[in-house]
Order: C-alpha cells, then sequence, then structure tokens
C-alpha cells in the first residue's frame, strides 16, 4: 500500500516566482507537486495543503503555532508530512518544532530550495524528493532534507547563502542520506521517542541573542531588563569566555539572574561543545546561575529557551529542561 503523505506549503524560495520586487512566493503546493518528474509522486498518496504563502523571514512565533497545529492534528492520519518552507529561518522552525512536537510518531520534514521550483536548474525537485521519500520512511521525529542529506531538525544550521549544500547538521551525524542504494536511514542517529506526542505550543517571544563582541557594554543587560526580556542566549567566546576586566559581564549576569531572568551561553564557534568550567573567564559566569548550552546550535538554545519560558517560569524547571536533551538538541 502506498504511504499517505500531507504536503503542508509555507512559501519560501522553493515556491517564488519573479515580479518587480523581486522573488515572492507565488506556487501553491499543488503547483509545487506538478512539477515534480513524471513517476515521482506514484510512490506516494500526496495529499496538499496551503497554510502560508510568506518568505520566511516573516515566518515568527505565531507562524511556527499555525505550523504545529497543522501537523499535531493531521499526524493520525498520514505516514509522514513535508513542509516545504524558505530557507533563511528553516533552522529555527525545524527547532522549534522539535520541541512543540515532542514525541511524534511520524517524519515530519522541513524542505525548501535555493532556486525557486520554475527555474530550469532548481534543486528543490531533488530537496522535495529526498523530504517525500524520509517522510515515507516511518523513522519518526522532526527533520530537514536539502541536498540528498536529512539532518535531525533541532541540528540543522543554513550555512550558506547560495550554494546548495546550504544546511549542515551541527554536532550530530546525519540522520539519513541518498546513495546509490536510495534513501539510507540512520537510526543510531535519530533519538528514541519521549513518550506520547503532546502539542504544547505556548511560547515565549521575550528570547534575545546576543553574539558577543570584545568590549560588549554590559549595560545592554539593564535595556533587556526594562524591555521585559525573559530569557537571553548569549553566544560567547571560544569554549566559553566572557570578559569581566573593566566592564564586568559576570556582576551584570548576576544582577539578571537575580532579577528572574534565565541565560544561556553557547560558543559562537560553530562546531564542537562549549565547556564554560574550561577558563576563569566561563567559571565566573556559571557560578552566577547561567545555563550552558554545551553543543546546542544556537538556533537550537534560542527556540528551546522560548519554548522551555513558554511551559514555565520556575527556574529549577527551566534548568532541568536544559539539563536533558529532549530531541537530540544536546548531547549529554
Ligand atoms: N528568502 C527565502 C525564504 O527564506 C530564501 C529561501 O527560501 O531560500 O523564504
Amino acid at each position: 500500500m502506498k504511504k499517505r503523505i500531507l504536503l503542508l506549503a509555507t512559501g519560501g524560495t522553493i515556491a517564488s516566482l519573479p515580479t518587480e520586487e523581486g522573488l515572492v512566493p507565488g506556487l501553491n503546493g499543488a503547483a509545487l507537486a506538478q512539477l515534480l518528474p513524471a513517476g515521482a509522486l506514484d510512490y506516494y498518496e500526496v495529499c496538499v495543503r496551503d497554510i502560508l504563502h510568506l518568505d520566511s523571514s516573516n515566518i515568527q512565533p505565531e507562524e511556527w503555532q499555525t505550523i504545529a497545529r497543522h501537523i499535531f492534528d493531521n499526524r493520525l492520519d498520514y505516514d509522514g508530512i513535508v513542509i516545504t518552507h524558505g530557507t533563511d529561518t528553516m533552522a529555527y522552525t525545524a527547532s522549534v518544532l522539535s520541541f512543540m512536537l515532542r514525541g511524534i510518531a511520524i517524519p515530519v520534514v522541513l524542505t525548501g530550495a535555493q532556486l525557486p521550483m520554475t527555474h530550469p536548474l532548481t534543486d528543490g525537485l531533488e530537496n522535495l524528493r529526498t523530504a517525500l521519500a524520509m517522510a515515507a520512511s516511518g523513522a519518526a521525529g522532526v527533520f530537514l532534507a536539502f541536498n540528498r542529506k536529512v539532518m535531525l531538525g533541532c541540528r540543522a544550521v543554513k550555512t550558506r547563502t547560495t550554494g546548495f549544500e546550504a544546511f549542515e547538521s551541527v554536532n550530530w551525524p546525519l540522520a539519513a542520506a541518498v546513495d546509490g542504494n536510495g534513501l539510507q536511514v540512520r537510526p543510531q542517529a535519530i533519538p528514541v521517542g519521549a513518550g506520547e506526542c503532546v502539542l504544547r505550543e505556548a511560547l515565549c517571544g521575550k528570547v534575545f541573542l546576543i553574539k558577543l563582541t570584545p568590549g560588549l557594554d554590559p549595560e545592554v543587560f539593564d535595556m533587556l531588563l526594562q524591555m521585559h526580556y525573559r530569557g537571553i542566549v548569549i553566544e560567547a567566546f571560544g569554549a566559553g569566555g566572557l570578559h569581566f576586566v573593566r566592564r564586568d559581564l559576570t556582576a551584570k549576569l548576576h544582577a539578571a539572574a537575580q532579577a528572574g531572568m534565565s541565560v544561556v551561553v553557547c560558543s559562537q564557534c560553530l562546531y564542537e561543545p562549549s565547556d564554560f568550567s574550561l577558563y576563569q573567564a566561563g567559571r565566573k559566569v556559571l557560578d552566577q546561575g547561567v545555563i550552558p548550552g554545551r553543543d546546542m546550535t544556537t538556533e537550537a538554545a534560542v527556540t528551546k529557551l522560548m519554548w522551555v519560558l513558554g511551559q514555565t517560569g520556575d527556574p529549577v524547571e527551566i534548568r532541568d529542561y536544559f539539563s536533558r536533551s529532549l530531541a537530540g538538541e544536546v548531547a549529554l
């Protein structure tokens, strides 16, 4: 029997058409599916729904909730779900869906393209075909398919503006890849589900990301507190360091923690885990109660903090969520 796949279209370059104002998402999901080569759809029973028509720069927490609800409401009627989405914020969407739909029992696969589907050299055909194959694979979880590779949604990072190798799986092996034997799924790279899937869609939008620069003025944290931000992710230096000489970030982080702000510290290096216990410049902030982000991507750290703060305001519970891997986003 053919696998039943739901294709949810949200816009992005894959669906874009040229206009006088630049590329604008203009194709609906049915048009995207029709552009697949003859026979590509014969393997599946595909049902198409248009849920958004946006450049992904305009996809924000409200749209994440819309996408999550569509997935949740349809999860029992399909073997897998494919979401076409702009590439620019796809890694954020893939990460946050991993938390909102924790324990989802079917494959949910995001994909898109660097060139519109109507372009003669589009990469969209290959990406969509890979996503469909992954959606039919039975591997449970949220994934991102691009350039014949499939990665965990919460490990994906967009690393190229135009190259077809646009996404990388950071600090985690690929979940699947296409080769001469077809789609090769790697079960050892896919975390086992965490019980029954419950839609947890509450998110806190008041999370700020700071990329540390030498000499950053600590008063920026006062400003964020005044603006009622509840969480900050800091991309610190190297394996884990923040300045405390002359401009003392440590004291400010202490004050922020006292005021109820949750602070997660990661590295601005893309690869390998951060370890804030290595240097004095890192240990000082751990002593202030900041939460180590370890090997999480920035996208995963930001969306996890938005999601966790949507679930609880209790500092002990927040810390507990960050001490666990919810969807494979952190290696412990
Ligand atoms: N600006 C587009 C988007 O993210 C880029 C793309 O889809 O590749 O919607």
